[in-house]
């Protein structure tokens, strides 16, 4: 019970207002040690309640009368504008019995606007490194007074290329008092580092490994033969399976406005979220959803970072996500709070290994389905390794007697195999999870 922890009474009272009954686990874990001023680091998934475990205790710590502000006290950093909208969004949920303050500041809205929003001195600041910095660089921001800073979704805002903007803003925050760090994953030696140089003494509460992923949530693969193939399994989905609202993934913003024309095409009520859409698109895409008006996203991963709406309850993954970790992101879109989720990953020939790796990582094995009205003849590889993976095909040894000619064509044939993809095609995901071999260009992170 919330009422069990040491909260003034506001802000149960808020909590009570948004009908939050259990804590999750995160809370549960979280809540005592951030109300104790504890430095914190903490790995939870998204859709775990992680917002609600660091913005209860900071408002607890600034509840008290009205007052004339002077100084920005709290400082929360994100690397998406979407999931900096959402992390206020939850900030004036709970501080609505209280006179506490927030202000946002990320890229794609007016540089004054926020400027005039800072000079009113908001008690809790949230937002973007990028735009942040901006701001500092501008004379428009004065954090040494800040007490507590949280770093939400660490670990991508490093992915993202932000380190030295955030370093930045850590320096520019001396006399800090409390910092928390979340992040989605254990990450790698970035991260380990940012946490070596940013926490003091901090208790490390790891509620989720990776791989326990929202147990709500179920996961299953369709095989393909091809993309096109691809298009008529989402068609037939969309159009049977039971859901209230779906996002559909894919790797690159050409595909996901491919998919997007087709839907729009057939009368389906859609918005497309990728890196190249406008700020005013993409919040357009997320209301609309959350409101309903809007049934289905198509999405690429940045543009998806951080998204929460309600009733999301279908994940399908058009192109398969290039790491362990980025499938986690994706699918933890679905199944929050409880909810029951179905994840659907489409498979083609030419991912089915990287499929293979990403149910190791999890330690999960997929739930294979198949569709008869959309049956395509690619049902997976012929046989596979112990690992899951295809096993190539191997090149019988020629018989090179006496023939001249038949040893120089099959020299050149062996040179032409060798020059071809091979049939088993090499890991793209680490023991960490992270993808070291990229195929594709990825989507360059949203300039915020
Ligand atoms: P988060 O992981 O912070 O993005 O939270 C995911 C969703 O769960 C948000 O919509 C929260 O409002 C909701 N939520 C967080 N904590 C609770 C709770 N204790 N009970 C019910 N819903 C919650």
């Amino acid at each position: 019970m919330f009422s069990e922890f040491a909260l003034h009474e506001r802000l149960l009272k808020a909590v009570a207002e948004l009908k939050f009954v259990e804590p999750t686990p995160v809370q549960a874990a979280a809540i005592p040690l951030a109300l104790q001023g504890r430095d914190l680091r903490v790995t939870a998934q998204t859709g775990s309640g992680k917002t609600a475990a660091f913005v209860l205790p900071i408002l607890n710590r600034l509840i008290g009368p009205a007052k004339i502000r002077v100084s920005i006290k709290t400082l929360i950093l994100l690397p998406t504008r979407e999931l900096a909208q959402q992390t206020l969004k939850e900030v004036e949920r709970f501080s609505q019995f209280t006179f506490i303050k927030a202000g946002l500041i990320t890229g794609g809205e007016d540089f004054k606007v926020q400027a005039a929003m800072l000079r009113k001195v908001p008690d809790i600041l949230i937002g973007t490194p990028g735009r942040m910095i901006e701001q500092l660089n501008a004379g428009n921001l004065d954090l040494k007074e800040v007490e507590v800073l949280v770093l939400d979704e660490a670990d991508r805002m490093l992915d993202m290329g932000f380190a030295d903007d955030v370093q930045r803003l850590v320096e520019e925050c001396p006399n800090r008092q409390q910092t928390m760090l979340f992040s989605a994953t254990t990450g790698g030696s970035g991260l380990r580092e940012m946490v070596a140089k940013v926490l003091k003494n901090p208790e490390h509460l790891q509620l989720n490994a990776v791989s326990q992923l929202n147990e709500t949530t179920r996961q299953q693969i369709i095989t393909a033969d091809h993309n096109q193939h691809k298009e008529q399994i989402v068609n037939w989905l969309l159009a049977n399976e039971t859901y209230q609202k779906a996002i559909i993934f894919t790797n690159t913003r050409a595909m996901a406005d491919r998919i997007y024309g087709r839907l729009v095409a057939q009368e389906y009520k859609a918005f497309v979220l990728h890196g190249e859409k406008d700020q005013k698109d993409r919040k357009l895409a997320i209301d609309r959803l959350k409101q309903g008006g809007v049934k289905i996203l198509v999405a690429t991963d940045v543009a998806a970072r951080g998204l929460d709406v309600d009733g999301l309850d279908l994940v399908i993954n058009f192109d398969m996500p290039r790491s362990g970790d980025e499938y986690v992101h994706r699918i933890g879109r679905t199944g929050r709070a409880g909810n029951d989720g179905l994840a659907i990953s489409l498979i083609c020939h030419g991912d089915w290994n990287l499929m293979s790796s990403i149910e190791r990582y999890l330690k999960q094995s997929f739930e294979r389905r198949t569709i008869k009205e959309v049956k395509g003849t690619y049902g997976g590889p012929k046989k596979v390794k112990a690992s899951g993976k295809a096993v190539g095909v191997k090149k019988k040894k020629t018989d090179a007697k006496g023939d001249k000619k038949k040893v120089a064509a099959k020299t050149a044939n062996k040179r032409k195999t060798t020059n071809r993809p091979k049939a088993e095609a090499p890991s793209l995901v680490s023991k960490d999870g992270m993808a070291p071999l990229k195929r594709r260009k990825p989507e360059a992170p949203a300039a915020e």
